[in-house]
């Protein structure tokens, strides 16, 4: 079963603080666990930096987001064009913070995704629901809408070079992890509907104040291919133990 333990930085750590933790995660040889993916994400000024600190260390650079359009007047923007001339594989789309605080919406989420993969970078596409959608017995309704506007346009091959990431927003930055069982249920739900559309494949991460203290048993579970770690990646030592607690949990599938 494929694992990918990925790490969205946020906006958090300046240049040398970014380096030092890039550096950390190199020498802890993150990147070298056999089946697992390792994917950080700093903010956009240290992607170049983030590119060449781990060069030939296993570990994968993502953006925490891009603009749809190759090129354009769309002040404060950056193009996939851009990041991939920087050697940036990865890129987050959709997460919950942009949708909230920027305004961003599934059909703009959609225009990313098209271009990251017209352009050959995987997109991390995020969905979950919020505290309320929950409480109301909604959350399946709501992520099955959410993929659908943002996964249906892609064909079958398309579809296959997507990683998605199921992130409760009641989770995020909160300390309060979906159980076991609620992540299981929504990523076999995922799981479905993709398989549906022919490529059941496609790795689904759980993201929500995952930390290595409930990783093992939610990387445990048969449809979580691993993590989207906000605030434990920020931490070289919490980063590398989430990747060998997914080593671990690949080995016992
Ligand atoms: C995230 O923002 O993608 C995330 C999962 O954050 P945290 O791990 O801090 O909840």
């Amino acid at each position: 079963m494929r694992m990918i333990v990925a790490g969205n930085w946020k906006m958090h750590k300046d240049r040398d603080e970014a380096s030092v933790l890039l550096k950390a995660l190199v020498e802890a040889g993150a990147g070298r666990r056999s089946g697992v993916e390792v994917i950080a994400a700093p903010a956009y000024p240290f992607l170049d930096l983030a590119v060449s600190a781990v060069k030939g260390s296993g570990i994968h650079i993502a953006a925490q987001n891009c603009h749809a359009a190759a090129q354009g007047a769309y002040t404060g923007e950056v193009s996939v064009l851009m990041l991939k001339s920087l050697g940036v594989t990865h890129c987050i789309v959709g997460h919950s913070e942009r949708r909230q605080y920027f305004g961003e919406t599934d059909a703009q989420v959609a225009e990313k995704i098209k271009a990251l993969l017209f352009h050959g970078l995987t997109p991390i596409y995020c969905c979950g629901e919020k505290l309320d959608e929950r409480e109301r017995g909604h959350h399946f309704t709501i992520v099955e809408a959410q993929i659908k506007d943002a996964l249906d346009g892609l064909s079958e091959e398309e579809l296959g070079r997507c990683i998605i990431a199921y992130e409760p927003v009641w989770a995020i930055g909160t300390g309060r992890t979906a159980s076991s069982e609620q992540a299981q249920e929504m990523h076999a739900f995922i799981r479905e509907y993709i398989a549906g559309r022919g490529t059941p494949e496609v790795p689904i991460l759980y993201g929500g104040s995952c930390k290595p203290d409930n990783a093992a048993s939610l990387f445990a579970c048969p449809d979580v291919n691993g993590g989207l770690i906000g605030g434990a990646s920020l931490d070289a030592a919490q980063f590398a133990e989430l990747v060998r607690i997914a080593h671990e949990a690949k080995h016992d599938c």
